[in-house]
């Protein structure tokens, strides 16, 4: 049998496989490049692996870090209008207190950022459950969600480059227990006339484990639209999201990086 009879052999004999499979999500929405919708309701949930025990204390961070958050204050973040409100909780932690969204004081380009979340015990699901979120330049949203065994749409859970890329497997541990994201983001480079020269690209690791791998970003993030870029200058704040859950946030660092090596001298040594 060929490659394509047997292609159409499968097809036929399992013509519902993705239609089984419907999460919550849409079937209307505009669609994406790899050809799923945007929260695509029929897009495949990422297989499920077991990451293993969180650890019990937070790694320190290396010594170039620039720390954003040591369980003591939240001095470098702000909130839409003046102070960051989050409170500081038990275990050198912050927890979202419906004040809105906090972003760094400082700006970064290019970086690493370790950050580590928690999800309260399990209330409500899909979106509506456990929702955070990591933005770069207050706009590129690496996805927070409690997606421990609450389907949603595979753009839309845990580590997904939210309505655009899930990642490759769902690490994520039970509420209650701490997550670890470590991400590198480079950021998109435009033009003096504000024309995209190279997009955002992603890597991140949940877990231990690599879910998303140098992936290009479409644009910004957007809510059942598709993303569109709009140019801004070379630095911005990373954001974190109040969605109206109780999620934690602990040892949170980020390493501003510089993509060059030294040039060789002209005459070889
Ligand atoms: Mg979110």
């Amino acid at each position: 049998m060929t490659r394509i009879a047997a292609a159409f052999a499968v097809a036929l004999a399992c013509p519902l496989t993705l239609a089984q499979e419907k999460n919550p999500g849409y079937t209307n929405t505009p669609v994406l490049p790899d050809g799923f919708r945007v929260h695509d309701a029929f897009r495949p949930r990422p297989p499920v692996v077991d990451p293993g025990p969180a650890p019990a204390q937070p790694a320190a961070p290396p010594k170039d870090a620039v720390v954003l958050f040591d369980g003591t204050n939240l001095d470098a973040w702000q909130g839409r209008k003046g102070e960051a409100k989050w409170k500081l909780v038990d275990g050198g932690a912050m927890e979202v207190s419906r004040t809105g969204d906090i972003r760094t004081k400082a700006e970064f380009g290019d970086c690493q950022l370790h950050l580590e979340w928690m999800a309260p015990p399990p209330k409500g699901h899909s979106q509506g459950r456990g929702n955070s979120g990591v933005f770069f330049f207050g706009r590129y949203e690496v996805q927070v969600l409690d997606s421990f065994e609450n389907p949603t749409y595979a753009d839309g859970q845990a580590a997904a480059i939210y309505g655009q890329k899930p990642p490759y497997v769902n690490v994520t541990r039970p509420p209650g227990q701490w997550n670890v994201y470590d991400i590198v983001f480079v950021a998109p480079r435009f033009t003096e006339d504000g024309a995209l020269q190279s997009p955002a690209r992603l890597t991140v690791v949940h877990n231990g484990v690599v879910v998303q791998l140098d992936e290009e970003l479409l644009g910004p993030t957007s809510h059942k639209s598709l993303p569109k870029y709009r140019p801004h200058g070379p630095k911005g704040p990373i954001k974190l999201q109040d969605h109206g859950n109780p999620m934690r946030f602990r040892n949170i660092w980020v390493r501003p990086l510089t993509l060059e090596r030294p040039k060789a001298p002209s005459e070889p040594k």
